[in-house]
């Protein structure tokens, strides 16, 4: 896949800003890496880009006079950024215009379309701080309805991400020409293309780079940042908000303290909406929760995932001609930088809304440096329809996947993932989907024949929705989820490994004793590779794998980034199966599906940093099998999960007893296939099919179970299809 890479400024030296700008305006400053920008983030600026130029690195931010001297003060030089486009306030534009503009305005050119077409309805869900209407557009029917599922689609939170409006605006009328008739009639579809209505004409009329609303605050200051206000995770810390009123991210005096927030607060009581796109520029991403901490992932992230895609499967391509861009990254959002009192965390805690953050747009430099767009897209109609094109997909998916959220499609073709782990080890994360209301347990076959059953509970964060974490206590051996009254699934780990010193065969990065488990994690600086030895997978089907990662990469960077790649051929040629990219600064589990590795004798992995500091441990490849499980077996006979059997594990159980139990397995001809002996206390064999790397064949074999002087019989029959 072609990375982005970012031109090199060479030649452009950066100039100093002249000293008697009055407004907010673009501004560069020097930093060496991740904590140079959290430093500026800490400071209240938003980073709005990262850019390299005659061998540094500078971080973009928007600044006045008085953050100019606050970053003075610290011996940080906020210098001009060479190609950026001038960021005057004005009025007459092709393509852009303000809120309140008589005739093409916003608000003028919606009551329009809802006067000469029955489809557009605009309602007001509240009034700004200057009394401006925060307008909602309903499209399809004037009213919801309870049959109906919400979709929300909204814009400029932030005043001067002028691209988003017109990308809410566009999609209106798409959805009122183009949106088949069917699906229309099945949604109630919303659009809000101005959630900060006072900040936005600011920046028409006054500041073009303006991004707060326009809230006096009590310190002299101007300005709450509306996506840093909401009600979740509020002030969570002084990283992801600012408690300081004079900076870009300043929260508020307390959760939803904006009338603006009220607003769509309150439209979410009214309609609480299942999924929901709120858009912003620019960065190229498409963001979703959770962001209030590095390394927290939602309970619902494999539907999160299906919808944005991933790296190798991106949601949304970026086609803009000269992009730096081939897609926009989709992650947690703290792949960007974390952040508290955002919007789609808070719709997702507070409603379990599907809610994503678009970063319309990569921003940045063509090939030969002659445009820096940043904010100032340009005011081009083709270049914004191109814009909106590479976004509707993504859009579309959103209204479709709101029948059924568990079956939802993303355009790159990811689809619904069924019931599964997502990691193994040190912790076994299981998720489903919220519709199957019958739990799950875990049981554990440790690799002495104990088994321990669990009965899920819920995550903490997840309010029992999708997912369920649980320390696992053991390095090997098969993890099952079984339901109560029906299909359960198996897992089992065939290798794992994570630098200890019985992790022999692995080659390429230095070790580190910050480790998720044991005393070691692999971890380069960020230019290695690391090998694993050759795994035989002959006997092996449906192998995925697993590892714990964390990573300090920068999404403004991704030709920073870290490759897996599996090998079938012990080696001699590779396949990328997943990228990482971005921040990650605490472990976090990744799961990526290998089914090239079905049966393949000579497998092998390996994981390329490409200037891209990076953390690995508990790395393992797991095999998964489905099973069915029978709750309690019936007296006089040996119970057994399915018969004839269709799978690789067969699961035996008997009426408990006090003493050890006796387990053998025949032939109809007599021949003893396993004979076994079961602790004391437990009432359960597994028969794994495939122990060995032998299949057993098709046929019929008899089960004797004796225990206590009780002895419980059981004919099978073996039907699988295949060798
Ligand atoms: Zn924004």
């Amino acid at each position: 896949m072609a990375r982005r890479t970012l031109g090199l400024l060479t030649g452009l030296a950066a100039a100093a800003l002249p000293a008697a700008a009055q407004h907010l305006r673009l501004a560069q400053v020097a930093i060496r890496d991740r904590a140079g920008l959290d430093s500026l983030a800490r400071l209240g600026f938003e980073v709005a880009d990262v850019r390299r130029a005659g061998g540094g690195v500078y971080a973009v931010i928007v600044v006045d006079d008085a953050g100019a001297t606050r970053l003075r003060a610290r011996g940080l030089a906020p210098l001009a950024v060479p190609g950026a486009p001038a960021a005057a306030a004005s009025d007459s534009f092709k393509v852009y215009r303000s809120f309140d503009k008589p005739v093409t305005g916003i608000r003028a050119t919606l009551a329009a379309w809802a006067a000469a077409d029955t489809l557009i309805h605009v309602d007001s869900i509240g009034a700004s701080i200057e009394g401006r209407p925060i307008l909602a557009v309903k499209i399809g029917a004037a009213t919801d309805a309870a049959s109906r599922p919400n979709i929300l689609f909204m814009a400029t939170h932030h005043a001067r991400e002028w691209m988003s409006t017109e990308m809410a605006m566009k999609l209106i009328r798409w959805i009122a020409d183009s949106l088949p008739r069917p699906l229309l009639a099945a949604r109630d579809l919303w659009v809000i293309p101005v959630e900060n209505p006072d900040g936005y004409q600011y920046t028409f009329t006054a500041d073009r780079l303006w991004r707060k609303n326009r809230r006096t605050n009590g310190d002299g200051s101007t300005g709450v940042d509306p996506n840093r206000n909401y009600p979740a995770f509020w002030g969570y810390d002084n990283l992801g908000s600012s408690p300081t009123g004079n900076t870009e991210i300043y929260r508020g005096t307390g959760p939803a303290s904006e009338p603006e927030t009220q607003g769509i607060v309150a439209f979410h009581a009214a309609h609480p909406p299942v999924l929901a796109v709120s858009y912003h520029t620019y960065s190229g991403l498409v963001l979703y929760p959770y962001g209030f901490r590095t390394g927290a992932l939602a309970p619902d992230a494999p539907v999160f995932q299906a919808l944005a895609g991933t790296d190798m499967l991106p949601g949304v391509i970026d086609s803009l001609p000269n992009s730096v861009l081939t897609h926009y990254h989709p992650g947690p959002s703290w792949n960007l930088y974390p952040t508290n009192g955002e919007y789609t965390e808070w719709a997702y805690r507070a409603h379990g809304t599907i809610a994503f953050t678009p970063e319309l747009t990569g921003g940045c430099c063509t090939p030969d440096s002659s445009l820096y767009y940043g904010f100032v897209f340009p005011d081009d109609s083709a270049l914004v329809e191109r814009v909106f094109r590479d976004n509707l997909p993504f859009a579309r998916a959103v209204i479709a996947a709101a029948a059924d959220v568990a079956a939802a499609r993303g355009p790159s073709g990811l689809g619904p993932t069924p019931p599964r782990f997502e990691a193994l080890w040190p912790e076994t994360w299981l998720s489903w989907p919220a519709a199957a209301t019958v739990p799950y347990s875990l049981t554990l076959r440790t690799g002495t024949g104990a088994i321990v059953s669990h009965s899920l509970s819920a995550d903490s964060l997840a309010h029992g929705r999708w997912r369920v974490t649980w320390k696992s206590d053991l390095s090997s051996g098969a993890i099952r989820a079984v339901r109560a009254d029906g299909p359960g699934f198996s897992a089992e780990l065939i290798m794992l490994a994570g630098a200890e010193d019985a992790d022999g065969g692995w080659a390429g990065w230095p070790r580190s004793s910050d480790a998720l488990a044991g005393s070691w994690s692999w971890a380069t600086p960020g230019n290695d590779t690391l090998l694993s030895p050759v795994v035989d997978l002959s006997d092996r089907s449906r192998v995925w794998l697993q590892f714990w990662t964390k990573h300090a990469g920068s999404t403004f960077t991704p030709e920073n980034h870290g490759v897996v790649q599996f090998s079938a051929d012990s080696g001699a040629t590779w396949t990328d199966v997943a990228l990482v990219e971005g921040d990650g600064g605490s472990w976090y589990p990744v799961r990526v599906d290998l089914p090239q590795a079905a049966g393949v004798r000579g497998a092998r992995l390996r994981f390329a940093a490409n200037g891209f500091p990076w953390w690995l441990d508990a790395v393992g490849l797991v095999t998964d099998s489905t099973v069915l499980f029978r709750a309690v077996a019936a007296a006089g006979t040996a119970e057994v999960s399915e018969n004839p059997v269709k799978s690789d594990l067969v699961v035996i159980t008997w009426p408990a007893g006090t003493g050890s139990a006796r387990v053998g397995i025949y032939t109809f001809a007599g021949t003893p296939l396993v004979r076994a002996s079961v602790a004391a206390g437990l009432s359960e064999y597994d028969w794994d099919l495939t122990v060995g790397g032998r299949h057993v064949p098709n046929g019929a074999y008899l089960i004797v179970v004796q225990v206590d002087g009780k002895t419980y019989r059981r004919r099978l029959f073996v039907t699988r299809p295949g060798p």
